[in-house]
């Protein structure tokens, strides 16, 4: 039997005040799509490296780091003392910034696909913008997502994320209150499947905009040859492929997924990890295609593009920071060594405990599905055991472990001492879900 771990202890009144509280004026409690399960809901005081802090002073072990952004951990000094640095200058000048022209000059020196730049505030906005370049490009209207990839909250994004089987093509709405007519031009295909993308693409050439996927599918990396067969369908129908790199991006390696797999996209949108935590996203892509955003190169097939935050000063200067110690002090190679690790030991916990697994993830990121066959698609992750796996997250969380429920991330404040206090509390869980 596992050794327990130090379980969490019971909340203070004054935050299951603060819970009851954020029910009522947060609907549902909270910000985001992400609803904490009952009896695990905690307010946040502050993050500290590997750690995050409840109003109890209750600490977590973060592998969730704020959703992926947080590479350097919680408050890392070196960001913290750019922010108090450079905010005397101003946080947000509108007017671009010689920093912010110069993050734009070390993307395209890092990212394969980038050749010019545009800058935005989140991962939704960058991936509705590389949607709408796609359109004003080709003149053309369709849209291939794959089931199970998650591209943000507009319109074109909300779409078959989740678990729901899909009938054939068609997309599954994510959200009610969608403007009619979108689900027309969106097709959705599973992942790793090179012979139903191809169909699809040969079924109709002329439908699609743009093929947008992610490189590493959530938690899901593709099969060898895959990205290779996806670039030349694209190429052969005139088909934009946009690599949504929001989460692999600065993770996988200095040029993200497509460096890593050795697959150029035409477009690429670029968030998260980039600024260590600040609201910034991009959007790069060759030049022939990022032109459309400028109404004097393009007229007649220009893609409009404005935002009162993009390339948000501040965010920029983080961007630096953190862009010098993942890429030019060797940071993604100790992700990447740390990454290895968290899979390696979390797999011999499942193995010892006889559960069967299915160890996903590549370089900074991991998770386990419960599951006898190797997860490679949503199908797969469908049939996986997903209510056992719900299980143990929130028992994961009850041993002040906080992961995200459908990946795992490591930084670089990790040690090898906090993987092993991740392994030993999954082996405590699994050996509760068995009792
Ligand atoms: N694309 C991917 C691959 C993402 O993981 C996310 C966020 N989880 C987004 C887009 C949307 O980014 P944001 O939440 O910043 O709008």
């Amino acid at each position: 039997m596992a050794s327990a771990p130090t379980l969490l202890n019971q909340p203070s009144e004054e935050q299951r005040r603060l819970v009851r509280r954020s029910k009522e004026l947060l609907p549902a409690g909270t910000t985001t799509s992400v609803v904490p399960p009952d009896g695990l809901e905690f307010i946040v005081d502050h993050g500290e490296g590997a750690y995050l802090y409840d109003v109890d002073g209750r600490r977590y072990l973060d592998f969730f780091l704020g959703a992926g952004p947080l590479v350097l951990g919680h408050a890392h000094p070196r960001l913290v003392q750019t922010i108090q640095q450079n905010a005397v200058k101003g946080t947000h000048h509108f007017g671009l910034h010689r920093r912010t022209v110069e993050l734009a000059d070390r993307l395209v020196r890092y990212v394969p696909s980038a050749e010019m730049v545009r800058f935005a505030a989140s991962g939704s906005e960058a991936t509705f913008h590389a949607l709408r370049l796609a359109r004003a490009v080709t003149g053309r209207q369709g849209v291939i997502k794959f089931d199970g990839a998650y591209h943000g909250h507009h319109d074109l994004a909300v779409w078959s994320y989740e678990q729901t089987p899909i009938d054939g093509t068609q997309p599954t709405a994510e959200s009610r209150g969608i403007q009619a007519g979108v689900a027309e031009n969106i097709v959705v295909l599973p992942f790793n499947d090179v012979g139903a993308l191809r169909q699809a693409l040969d079924d109709q050439p002329e439908r699609y905009a743009a093929v947008i996927c992610e490189p590493h599918m959530r938690s899901i990396p593709p099969n060898p040859g895959y990205l290779e067969a996806m670039r030349e369908a694209c190429d052969k129908t005139g088909t934009v492929l946009i690599f949504d790199e929001i989460v692999t991006g600065f993770r996988l390696a200095p040029g993200g997924g497509q460096e890593y797999y050795g697959v150029t996209p035409d477009v690429t949108t670029l968030g998260k990890a980039m600024t260590g935590g600040m609201p910034m996203s991009a959007v790069v892509g060759k030049r022939a295609f990022m032109e459309h955003f400028d109404p004097a190169s393009a007229p007649q097939q220009y893609a409009f593009h404005c935002g009162t935050y993009n390339g948000y000063y501040l965010a920029a200067e983080c961007a630096h920071t953190t862009l010098d110690i993942l890429i030019e002090e060797g940071g993604i190679e100790q992700l990447h060594h740390l990454g290895s690790l968290a899979r390696e030991k979390l797999e011999r916990v499942f193995v010892d405990a006889g559960e069967p697994v299915s160890m996903n993830g590549h370089g900074p990121m991991f998770h386990p599905y419960f599951s006898e066959r190797r997860v490679e698609n949503n199908a797969d992750v469908r049939a996986s055991n997903l209510e056992k796996s719900a299980a143990f997250h929130c028992k994961l969380v009850e041993g002040g472990v906080y992961k995200e429920f459908v990946k795992g991330y490591v930084g670089l404040p990790h040690t090898e001492a906090h993987l092993d206090e991740l392994a030993r509390v999954a082996a405590w869980a699994l050996a509760q879900l068995k009792a």
